[in-house]
């Protein structure tokens, strides 16, 4: 067989949301299961709609996730010299002519297939024309498309596509400024790039027998065509802002890890029997376009949360707290070196869905002094629970072994001790140790924050209770 060779092409008019980044990760997907070859190609012949900072984000985004091309980025924007050769290729060949049309023309010609029931079409008049029919128009390059006959595409999701060439137009390759259309620099590049297989979003069905046309114009091999459905939101409707298509840089942002974003986008419109957590290993050695599903997918954000709240499970420790680290310090959260945030990744990571959500849980022990939730204060630091407090920093203060497991057992003998319900005690201790009451276990809460800020902030939990 030959060697796999697929290709990412994203145009950089929007940044780079969910949609793209599936057809990116199939695309990567099938090369690396096939020992082949991942390009990304840049398509930004839109010189007025591309921007900078869009690459960027797609580059950035595509690193983030680890999409590692073989080859490229490759711009369409530096490759002008090559289409119009290839477009002079054609003309001479007989593949295409000049037209010279006026756009009053153009429209009259529309009108009269309108009024006469027809579909709307440039009607080919300048097809046999063998000088031009204006002297001071500037044509534009269109392609002649075979009249009769059929296109077949034998599409790896779809399956076997006919289209008639009756549906067809002579469409523009060259624009009359001598800029190249779309249908035109894909296949100029698909066959330089010696692409294999064209996995993409079936919005680009249509477009499709066109570049086999051209494909068979130039006389290159036709890659294979893989279109993948689209991806709506989950009222069925074309995903927008509102459903999650957002810069995939967002979903950084929002503390999703990137094998787990991978493995929900795998996981939306192609299955692997019932699994539903897979490596990237994993992904790459059952990942097949055959099964992918026709029909399209929704988006579901709670199912993207349930993936990565598995993937924080799983994933390294310390590779989290480095991660955990980064948020804090760009939210400028100065880093207590006495928090040990491998053991707070530890702990926190089976309670929360994100990054972010640790991340937010996490900011009282890096605090100076504890902010109270005022709910949480009035119901537990109070005259009542002033005695208990000063008895558990009494015996912290004598307590050695700042571990689980001893925390406990000292806990136990403060519950003992005091007579009160087990809760009595772990609540007011929480709200002084933290601020409020959600944190883990009161002897893990113990244990991260530390023997000098535990004291310290039961002092001040005493003191507050005292004023
Ligand atoms: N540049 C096109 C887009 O962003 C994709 C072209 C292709 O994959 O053939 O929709």
């Amino acid at each position: 067989m030959k060697q796999v060779r697929t290709r990412f092409a994203p145009s950089p008019t929007g940044y780079l949301h969910i949609g793209g980044v599936r057809t990116a990760l199939f695309c990567w997907l099938y090369a690396r299961k096939y020992n082949g070859q991942y390009i990304l190609r840049i398509e930004d012949t839109d010189r007025e709609r591309s921007t900078q900072a869009a690459t960027d984000a797609i580059i950035d985004g595509l690193a983030w996730l680890g999409l590692d091309a073989d080859e490229g980025p490759f711009f369409q924007s530096q490759r002008f010299d090559r289409y119009r050769e290839v477009a002079q290729q054609l003309l001479e060949a007989g593949h295409a002519y000049h037209c010279y049309c006026t756009k009053e023309e153009l429209e009259a010609i529309r009108e009269q297939q309108q009024k006469n029931g027809e579909k709307p079409r440039y009607n080919r008049c300048c097809r046999e024309l063998t000088t031009p029919k204006h002297k001071n128009v500037k044509p534009v390059l269109r392609f002649k498309t075979p009249v009769d006959g059929e296109v077949i595409i034998d599409d790896l999701v779809h399956g076997r596509i006919k289209v008639s060439n009756q549906e067809l137009d002579d469409f523009i390759i060259l624009r009359s400024d001598n800029t190249p259309t779309y249908n035109f620099t894909v296949v100029v590049d698909d066959a330089d790039m010696e692409i294999t297989h064209v996995i993409r979003g079936d919005d680009h069905i249509n477009n499709t027998p066109k570049q086999i046309h051209i494909f068979n114009a130039l006389g290159v091999n036709i890659p294979k065509f893989a279109h993948l459905p689209m991806i709506n939101g989950q009222d069925g409707r074309k995903l927008s802002k509102r459903h999650g298509a957002v810069s995939v840089l967002e979903y950084e942002q929002e503390g999703y890890l990137p094998e787990a974003l991978l493995n929900y986008l795998a996981r939306l419109g192609w299955s692997h029997g019932d699994q539903e957590l897979f490596t990237i290993e994993e992904m790459i050695e059952y990942f097949d376009i055959t099964n992918v599903n026709k029909s399209s997918a929704s988006f579901d954000v709670d199912k993207l949360q349930w993936t990565n709240q598995h993937h924080l499970k799983k994933a390294d420790s310390s590779r989290l707290a480095k991660l955990i680290a980064k948020r804090l310090s760009n939210q400028n959260i100065n880093i207590d070196t006495n928090v040990n945030l491998n053991n707070v990744v530890d702990v926190y990571r089976e309670k929360v869905k994100t990054l972010k959500e640790l991340a937010d849980s996490i900011s009282y022990l890096f605090m100076d002094k504890v902010v109270y939730d005022p709910q949480s204060a009035d119901k537990f630091l109070n005259a009542e629970s002033v005695t208990t407090l000063e008895s558990a920093r009494e015996k912290l203060l004598s307590h050695e072994q700042w571990q689980v497991e001893p925390l406990g057992q000292m806990i136990k003998s403060l519950v003992k001790q005091t007579g009160l319900k087990f809760p009595l005690v772990a609540q007011p201790l929480r709200v002084a140790l933290t601020g409020s009451t959600n944190s883990p276990s009161i002897d893990q809460t113990l244990w991260l924050v530390g023997k000098d800020k535990s004291l310290q902030r039961l002092s001040d939990a005493i003191d507050h209770i005292n004023k």
